[in-house]
């Protein structure tokens, strides 16, 4: 009836203003988590898929809300992108990535490459590779020990000034990772044009690549496609030995995901990774 339809509207509207109120308190939030440093990095491990030895680590970034607990980045990652806050807070990500690894360094461990996610805004609008050279110069960190991970759709304008900074940062010897690969709308043109290194194939070609033929197709189409670019793969969202197996039989060269360890905070990893942050002589 008409009046449930009313109804219906107004429960609509209701719910939608609460929406709007959740993520404007959020914002308002996420404003001063990086005053008191609400923002924290977790790591996760990169195994070679052969040898089970790690390989590097990526950081992934979390907020301890003083009310909310720890929110995952997929809730206010969107958020700090439409605000502007996404700026600060890819510096924030950049300059402690960089301090974590000085830390390792110093306590004697073996140097780590750390891999870091750049989001699609800082990618277009922060001046990327300035920071980057900023935070490596206060560390004293090699850049072999850092690598960014970028995703396909923040790749795909491809505009001259986006390949200029692929290209710096190249240079400086940072490592390239292409994220999420073959989940945003883009051409494959880029493939050859870009310096990339890594090419991240997405959990979701993962999830039931041990059962079903189109998401092996795909994997292992993208694993030959990758080796013939002069690019190594890694595997996300690993969580069984089974699609381990798929993945070092078809020639995956790295994974990451559950199966091997959760990302975990700075000191939980040092445990957990031993066998690369082994004090070295
Ligand atoms: P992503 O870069 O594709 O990262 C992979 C996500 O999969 C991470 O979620 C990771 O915790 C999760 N994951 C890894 N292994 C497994 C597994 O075996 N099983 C399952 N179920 N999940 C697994 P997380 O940490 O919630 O991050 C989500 C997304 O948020 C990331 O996707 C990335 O796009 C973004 N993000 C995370 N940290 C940052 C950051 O510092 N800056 C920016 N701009 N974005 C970030
Ligand atoms: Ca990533
Ligand atoms: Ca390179
Ligand atoms: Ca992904």
């Amino acid at each position: 009836t008409k009046s449930k339809g009313i109804n219906n509207y107004l429960f609509y509207a209701k719910s939608m203003h609460s929406a709007v109120l959740e993520i404007l308190t959020l914002e308002n939030d996420l404003h001063r988590a990086l005053e008191r440093n609400e923002l924290v990095l977790y790591y996760q491990p990169k195994v070679n898929a052969a040898t089970r030895i790690i390989t590097g680590m990526e950081a992934l970034i979390r907020w301890n809300h003083p009310e909310k607990g720890l929110i995952p980045p997929m809730q206010f990652i969107p958020i700090a992108e439409t605000s502007g806050l996404i700026m600060p807070i890819g510096e924030f990500v950049i300059r402690t990535v960089c301090r974590q690894i000085q830390t390792w360094q110093k306590a004697g461990y073996k140097p780590i490459n750390v891999a870091l996610n750049v989001s699609t805004h800082q990618f277009k609008k922060q001046d990327l590779a300035g920071i980057i050279k900023a935070a490596l110069q206060d560390t004293m960190i090699s850049p072999n020990c850092l690598g960014l991970e970028i995703t396909e759709s923040a790749i795909m304008g491809n505009s001259e000034t986006e390949r200029q900074t692929l290209t710096e940062l190249n240079d400086l010897g940072i490592g390239l990772a292409i994220d999420d690969f073959g989940t945003g709308y883009s051409s494959l043109s880029y493939l050859k044009q870009l310096p990339l290194d890594y090419l991240k194939i997405d959990k979701s070609f993962i999830d039931d690549v041990v059962s079903d033929s189109r998401d092996q197709a795909i994997v292992r189409a993208t694993i030959v496609m990758a080796h013939g670019l002069n690019m190594k793969t890694i595997a996300e969202g690993v969580e069984t030995e089974a699609q381990l197996t798929f993945l070092q039989t078809h020639g995956c060269d790295e994974i990451q995901g559950y199966l091997f360890s959760r990302p975990l905070p700075a000191d939980q990893i040092q445990g957990i990774a031993q066998h690369t942050l082994r004090k070295g002589g």
